[in-house]
């Protein structure tokens, strides 16, 4: 093994993992293309770069991504300690001044004596006789996501993501919605939401009407490269029938409430016009995701329009549609959850290009891939965190998504955030959200204590 370690991208990922590393007393290259190559969303040549807003999502850690931050707290994280140093008021977010916090975290890790940076593209993965994190996020440059491709043996290496809104399945209207297979083949899989004609015709003038995100994609002729991902809205566009056709296709979809589906006239009579699809997401059965609903709408306005979709009128969104380039792994195929690639162990990946989404789900998965680096440097074995954490929900979803018996596995692995869908059942259910994302919360922060710093000391997990 080399003695120096490698991390290749200094995004959100990259910073938090060299900064474990060295940390932990390893020396560390931390290679980074800008400003010698620039990508195409990041503005400058700083550390950890915001790349859009200039939230990291709520604070309280009774919420999601709260919940994350309080963990990344813990965990001694360099990132989130800076953010709170650089924190702006932002209502209930974690906000931070962008300049401020990437100038400081650059300084950081430039200063420090185990870090060494070098601005260059890395074209290829390094020799296996490398340790080494790749966090080099969904715009990896174009010649070594050839080599990850190459590497992995997969072309489903997406380079352009359409993803589709994830709703919470508590808030779906089972009165309204049902749960059924087309032609009832096999188990009712999905959840449909029947639309009548006036309906339907409400709801495509809504979308034709609603207000489009600007595509903040680098080569937008790549989207009409994937002609079976085409937005909802452009469906919509295309004519009145056209979705019908398409992801709406009522045929075979019969919810028994309706009456006997073998009398033809209680058919003709009480059929659907068109039908939304939900599809399961997690194997818990938590997420469902809009069958074909890949839109490039503002999120404000998926919300009011997708509401429209009877079952959906108070549709919690885990995550709004989104369509960008993006490079990520097929990571259940890949990754195990210490974040390392199986057919590999000395490379480790972190970040978005792992596919999990946003800024603090970035820096968790940096953390762990840095202190998992630094544990095989140092002969210790690498560590996964508990499911019931925000952070080892994470990464245990994108090592075993669409691995479960329960989930239909006919949908591809698409990018999650943090969200308490990902969080195994409480031993005992509380109905009041409240109470129950406050339970979350407490059972995290304590099953990751042995994890934390104020631990470390006393545990085998001390890597310093
Ligand atoms: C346009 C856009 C907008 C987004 N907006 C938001 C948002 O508002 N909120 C949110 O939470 N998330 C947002 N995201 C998701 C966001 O990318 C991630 O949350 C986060 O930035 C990912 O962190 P990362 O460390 O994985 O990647 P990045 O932060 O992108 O870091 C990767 C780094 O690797 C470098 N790099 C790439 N290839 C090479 C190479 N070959 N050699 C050397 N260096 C290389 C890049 O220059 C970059 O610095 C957005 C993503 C995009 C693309």
């Amino acid at each position: 093994m080399t003695a120096e370690l490698l991390v290749i991208g200094a995004g959100l990922a990259g910073t938090e993992a060299a900064w474990q590393i060295a940390s932990a007393g390893l020396s560390v290259r931390l290679v980074e293309m800008r400003p010698v190559r620039r990508s195409p969303a990041h503005h400058s040549a700083e550390f950890a770069e915001l790349v859009c807003s200039n939230s990291f999502g709520a604070l309280s850690a009774d919420r999601a991504a709260g919940l994350l931050q309080e963990e990344l707290r813990r965990l001694g994280s360099v990132v989130i300690r800076t953010a709170d140093i650089h924190a702006v008021p932002a209502g209930g977010a974690l906000a931070v001044d962008r300049g401020q916090y990437s100038a400081a975290l650059t300084a950081m890790l430039e200063a420090h004596p185990l870090v060494s940076v070098e601005r260059c593209e890395q074209l290829q993965l390094p020799e296996a006789n490398q340790i080494a994190v790749l966090a080099t996020g969904p715009l990896t440059s174009d010649a070594l996501a050839a080599d990850l491709r190459q590497f992995t043996g997969r072309e489903d290496c997406h380079f352009f993501d359409a993803a589709s809104p994830i709703v919470a399945g508590e808030s779906i209207d089972l009165s309204r919605a049902f749960r059924a297979s087309r032609y009832d083949k096999g188990d009712a899989d999905y959840i449909n939401c029947p639309m009548d004609r006036e309906q339907f015709l409400a709801f495509r003038e809504a979308l034709l009407q609603a207000e489009q995100a600007e595509l903040k994609d680098f080569d937008q002729a790549s989207a009409s490269f994937f002609e079976g991902c085409l937005p909802i809205e452009e469906l919509a566009r295309r004519g009145e029938d056209t979705m019908r056709y398409g992801p709406l296709k009522p045929i075979g979809l019969w919810d028994p409430r309706w009456g006997d589906v073998n009398d033809r006239d209680v058919r003709r009579a009480n059929r659907a016009y068109a039908v939304v699809q939900l599809r399961q997401e997690d194997k818990g059965g938590r997420l469902w995701n809009l069958v074909g609903f890949q839109t490039n709408l503002k999120w404000g306005e998926q919300a009011r329009v997708l509401r429209l979709i009877p079952g959906l009128e108070n549709a919690e969104f885990v995550r709004f549609g989104v369509m960008h380039r993006n490079t990520f792994l097929e990571s259940p195929q890949l990754l195990d959850a210490t974040l390392q690639f199986r057919r590999r162990p000395t490379l480790l990946a972190a970040g978005q290009i792992t596919g999990t989404e946003g800024y603090a789900a970035a820096v968790a998965g940096g953390w762990l891939a840095g202190t998992n680096a630094a544990r095989l440097a140092m002969g210790q074995t690498p560590i996964s965190l508990p499911p019931t954490t925000m952070a080892g929900a994470l990464t245990h979803f994108i090592a075993t998504a669409g691995c479960g018996e329960s989930r239909s596995g006919k949908g591809r692995f698409q990018p999650m955030p943090p969200n308490f869908g990902l969080l195994p059942e409480l031993a005992e259910p509380i109905r009041d959200k409240r109470r129950r994302y406050g339970a979350y919360r407490d059972r995290s922060l304590q099953d990751l204590e042995p994890f934390t710093l104020a631990s470390c000391a006393d545990t085998a997990l001390q890597v310093a």
